[in-house]
């Protein structure tokens, strides 16, 4: 059973926050952004509604910069952990990096996004969705 308050942090445990279920979405990123901020093939995110996320410690260790003119990207200033997205294209809402999360969320990752940009040196075994073009989430068969 997944609790209500679901809670996460960065490796060196400055920066911890917490997020009420239930969350929005949960997919794997595999845009070429993502991963080289994350520095690996792909990044889970999963978002929730800014109202439902709050830091519970180090807000002020995160440090914020502009990935694209419309996103940005949080991590944390001491360990470098890549913990957070936000765009214009979802207002109103935070994307988190499910590995910075405790335990399980309330949901799994549901689908591949920008699955066309994806590298070619890990093999996918599951059978979710792969979506990708210009906004990352078209079929792309
Ligand atoms: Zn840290
Ligand atoms: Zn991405």
């Amino acid at each position: 059973m997944v609790n209500n308050i679901l809670t996460g942090g960065c490796l060196c445990g400055a920066v911890r926050f917490e997020v009420t279920a239930p969350t929005k979405w949960c997919a794997h990123c595999h845009c070429s952004l993502c991963r080289r901020a994350h520095g690996a093939a792909f990044v889970t995110w999963f978002g929730v509604a800014d109202e439902q996320f709050r830091f519970t410690a180090g807000e002020n260790d995160v440090s914020w910069y502009s990935s694209t003119p419309a996103a940005r990207r949080g991590f944390c200033r001491s360990c470098g952990s890549p913990l957070f997205f936000t765009s214009e294209r979802w207002p109103g809402e935070t994307h988190i990096a499910l590995a910075h999360m405790d335990g399980p969320i309330d949901r799994e990752p549901a689908v591949h996004v920008f699955y066309d940009t994806h590298v070619d040196w890990v093999v996918l075994g599951d059978d979710l969705k792969r979506l990708g073009g210009p906004s990352g989430t078209e079929p792309v068969d």
